[in-house]
């Protein structure tokens, strides 16, 4: 069964074809500019990567370019052999704890959550509605970021704040990176049986870390939105929040120059002044650039203080899993994670840990946590609940 994983940005479109069950990648690409000059699309097909220009005005003329390739290159004779096709959206809230099939009330719930991702939903609301309507005879699903996340407790998710804001206005902890972390905790149950607590960092460019018993989560660092948590490329990650009065008063800042500088230039980029991408971080810190080293430490600080809390709070962790960017690509800084947490018995194998991009156990055999990199799948976690409901 042919079904296609999408992941709709406010001016990109990111697609996944697979054969189903198999898993097997047909064809993936990615449409950029969407709805600005010097639009184009590229593909990889046959271990081959195509790049075209196109004028692409909307998502509706990315979806008809798309539908035209698949034709072209032969992946599907008919649009009809599509049977399924899943979307990935942001913000599900406390709407929605699984991926479900789209119908007019799911669209008109996404709808309403757009508040609390102002830029995420009407994304992918955008790009369902342009999927519906030229590939309408599939079934459409849609995997929410935050459901992995719903089975958190009340006394978990909830900030100290005046109750009544959490009930009228939603504010509370939702995390992100959900269908990552469902795939590492999918992952690591089949290599490792359930019931096991399981530490997922996942550290790119943006950072979440998981507390994971029994195969649900447990507590996640992300919270009412992405900002939370640990350091970022250009996120703070957590801070006092009276910071934010104190620059408004001090410096004149209106909410979106607030929502600004601690989303976008803050975390490496703010500590450094300009080197958010952390590859540029570990030559920074190889030519001896003080803020490169000082970004570094404060960004490793953090991830250990959660997998610390985790700890705890999970009475004793199995395993801790590095993913994404950072997680799958550095070495070093997996190491100085795990040098950090000697304390708990954690050891480096480092003749594993100089590995990248591939599943390893890269702790030693006498460790008292075992840890692993565990490259991450979003699409294929998509596409996977997008059979369970469309089959
Ligand atoms: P996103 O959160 O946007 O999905 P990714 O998971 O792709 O991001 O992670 C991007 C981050 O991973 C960037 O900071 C990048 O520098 C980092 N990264 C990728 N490859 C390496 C590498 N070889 N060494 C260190 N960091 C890397």
């Amino acid at each position: 069964m042919k079904i296609l994983a999408v992941n709709c940005g406010s001016s990109s479109l990111k697609f996944q074809m697979y054969e189903m069950p198999e898993e097997k990648v047909l064809i993936s690409g990615n449409f950029e500019r969407i709805g600005i000059e010097n639009s184009f699309y590229s593909y990889k097909l046959n271990g081959e990567k195509i790049k075209k220009e196109a004028e692409l005005k909307n998502h509706a003329e990315a979806v008809k370019i798309l539908v035209q390739e698949l034709l072209d290159n032969n992946i599907v004779e008919s649009l009809d052999e599509i049977k399924g096709i899943g979307h990935r959206v942001v913000q599900g809230a406390d709407k929605f704890d699984k991926s479900v099939l789209v119908t007019d009330e799911v669209i008109k719930t996404i709808d309403e959550l757009s508040s609390l991702a102002p830029l995420h939903n009407p994304a992918a609301l955008v790009g369902i509605n342009a999927f519906m309507s030229i590939v309408s005879n599939a079934k459409h699903v849609v995997v929410f970021d935050t459901a992995f996340h719903q089975t958190m407790a009340r006394e978990t998710y909830l900030y100290a704040l005046p109750y009544e804001l959490y009930e009228k206005y939603g504010v509370r902890k939702y995390g992100a990176h959900g269908t990552s972390h469902k795939y590492i905790t999918k992952t690591m149950e089949k290599y490792y049986g359930e019931n096991k607590k399981l530490i997922v960092c996942h550290i790119g460019s943006g950072c979440s870390i998981t507390a994971v018993k029994d195969g649900k989560v447990v507590d996640t660092s992300m919270g009412f939105t992405p900002n939370a948590g640990v350091i970022m490329g250009t996120r703070t990650g957590d801070m006092d929040a009276s910071i934010i009065p104190y620059l408004i008063k001090k410096l004149g800042y209106s909410a979106d120059d607030i929502d600004r500088l601690i989303n976008k230039e803050s975390g490496f980029k703010g500590i450094t002044g300009g080197i958010s991408d952390s590859r540029d971080i570990e030559d920074g810190i190889k030519e001896g650039n003080e803020k490169c080293i000082l970004a570094q430490k404060m960004f490793v600080r953090s991830v250990v203080n959660y997998i610390a809390k985790y700890y705890v709070l999970l009475n004793g962790a199995d395993a801790i899993c590095f993913t994404a960017g950072i997680g799958e690509n550095s070495p070093e800084t997996r190491k100085e994670i795990m040098d950090s947490l000697s304390s708990l018995g954690v050891k480096v194998d480092d003749e594993a840990n100089n590995s990248r991009g591939k599943f390893v156990k890269v702790s030693s055999d006498d460790s008292k946590i075992e840890c692993f990199v565990v490259p991450t799948d979003e699409e294929v976690m998509i596409s996977r609940d997008t059979y369970e409901l469309v089959k």
